[in-house]
């Protein structure tokens, strides 16, 4: 008889642990809280139109970036019903004086930023030189010579890893003596990620992966879904695993083993347990005594998240003209919820299918930022509904001062702040993925539990910084340890 295994969670990396367990020999079920798969990589529809609170770019989308393409072809994210697009440039940022371009290709990107800022030449091509050297080891190895070439190369090469390792991206841009081209490089990503990631993402659009599979998040999640049925797991909806069952140990010589968790308020056995959501909630809520593993304390001591509060508006007109992915440099920095922005992150989703009705348009707002606790002071002091409407105003507002076509144009809008994430995914503190820290060990949460037999871990706090490739490639990492 097979052994069974218990998925909590039915995100990215607990259809994947489902798939890989299933394709092991297992038998498989998965517990989701929620109503639908994918987790936090979700769309949510609202009057026709479609907000995308997921996916903008897919490490792995293309061939070239192993082993996660191979991740998400075997688990059937990446189907022929979700092409990958490759916008280029990945986004246009526009300030009052000036237009630039997050072009993929480092050599056209550096090129432009020169021209705009010449007095950056030097950091810029010291960028460039990183960017590429990064490139080169992103890439599965293509044999024999490829391989040993790049250990040969090492040596040269490893201070500057060693050294992107141990800058945050803030400090990074230090070099760049233009504010315009700071601000342009600070709007790829959180700049308080270290350098290394910044780097790798560039270097990501230079060997052409980071793509956007059509369709986004939800599409991605439903061909996972399917996949996942099709090789025979069983995935049971609006079901909460409230305890995870674990045996004490008997004697010196025998460890504490899992036993199976509690759902419904009912035991369901298992052999082994695969803990797939935010590890941190995981550690303060599924375990009757706390576990005994050094890991543990310090991930709680030491999380830090990426956190947004997405504001969406459907658009009734066509704004097709748009680039898809816009930074607006705004003139005057201003204060939402607690922080201060100075430029606003947009996303265009029209044209494609199932995104907005007929010359209709859907539009995203990403504010980042960790605004938890201001969201949570709202609630306590019942105040949440209230402030989320002033910010949806003052958001519209300043929107419309950058694009005025959409005055009179708006059907619908909507916020998601990091309490939704927490409420619907069981997001710790609301974050979607970790902060990757300048210096900081990235292996954050070990995939086999140390005290408790038949416990494993997938997700994105399992690996700095978090985000899909590492949910689905912890998924595969957690089945092959069973
Ligand atoms: C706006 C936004 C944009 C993003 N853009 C990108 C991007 O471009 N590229 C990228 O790589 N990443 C991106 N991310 C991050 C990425 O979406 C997440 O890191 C990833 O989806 C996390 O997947 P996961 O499976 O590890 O966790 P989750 O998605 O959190 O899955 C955990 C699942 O467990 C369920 N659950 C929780 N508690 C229980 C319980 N007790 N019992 C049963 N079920 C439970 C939850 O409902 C959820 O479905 C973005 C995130 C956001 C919010």
């Amino acid at each position: 008889m097979s052994k069974k295994v218990i998925i909590v969670g039915a995100g990215v990396a607990g259809l994947s642990s489902a798939f890989y367990a299933r394709r092991a020999g297992f038998e498989v079920t998965v517990y989701e809280q929620g109503n639908s798969p994918g987790g936090v990589s979700t769309s949510w529809v609202r009057q026709g139109f479609t907000f995308d609170g997921g996916i903008h770019w897919l490490v792995g989308s293309s061939p070239r970036f192993q082993p996660f393409h191979q991740r998400w072809v075997e688990t059937g994210a990446l189907q022929a019903n979700n092409p990958i697009e490759y916008a280029d440039p990945v986004f246009e940022f526009r300030t009052a004086n000036a237009t630039l371009h997050l072009w993929r290709n480092i050599d056209r990107l550096t090129n432009e930023l020169i021209d705009f800022a010449p007095e950056d030449r030097k950091a810029l091509r010291s960028l460039r030189r990183h960017v590429l050297a990064l490139a080169d080891y992103l890439p599965a190895p293509s044999g024999l010579a490829d391989r040993a070439g790049r250990i040969l190369c090492l040596p040269v090469l490893l201070p500057l890893f060693i050294y992107l390792y141990r800058t945050t991206t803030r400090q990074y841009l230090e070099r760049f003596s233009n504010p315009i081209v700071r601000e342009f490089l600070s709007s790829v990503l959180n700049v308080e990620q270290n350098a290394l990631s910044l780097i790798g993402t560039l270097g990501g659009y230079s060997m052409g992966d980071n793509g956007y599979p059509v369709g986004g998040s939800r599409r991605l999640a439903d061909n996972m879904e399917q996949t996942v049925l099709q090789a025979g797991c069983r995935i049971v909806y609006r079901t909460k695993v409230e305890k995870i069952c674990v045996e004490p140990e008997r004697s010196r010589l025998s460890r504490s083993r899992v036993t199976g968790v509690m759902v419904g308020g009912a035991f369901q056995p298992a052999d082994f347990v695969i803990v797939t959501i935010d590890t941190c909630t995981a550690l303060q809520t599924l375990f009757d005594n706390p576990l005994q593993e050094s890991w543990a304390r310090k991930l709680m001591r030491r999380t830090e998240s990426e956190h947004c509060s997405l504001f969406s508006l459907g658009i009734k007109k066509d704004l097709d003209y748009l680039p898809s992915t816009l930074r607006i440099h705004l003139r005057e920095p201003v204060e939402l919820a607690g922080q201060t922005y100075s430029t606003l992150w947009v996303y265009r989703y029209s044209g494609r299918d199932g995104y907005a009705p007929e010359d209709c348009t859907s539009l995203t707002v990403l504010f980042p930022g960790d605004t938890y606790d201001y969201w949570k002071t709202a609630r306590n002091d019942g105040q949440y509904r209230n402030r989320k409407k002033a910010f949806m105003e003052e958001a519209q507002r300043l929107l419309t001062e950058y694009l005025p076509e959409i005055e009179g144009q708006v059907a619908v809008t909507d916020l998601a702040t990091p309490l939704t994430y927490e409420r619907y995914c069981g997001c710790y503190r609301g974050g979607y993925m970790g902060i990757w820290r300048a210096g900081q060990n990235p292996f954050a949460v070990p995939v086999k539990s140390k005290s408790v037999q038949g416990l494993r871990f997938a997700g994105m706090r399992t690996l700095m910084p978090g985000g899909l490739p590492i949910s689905v490639q912890s998924g595969y990492k957690a089945a092959k340890s069973l």
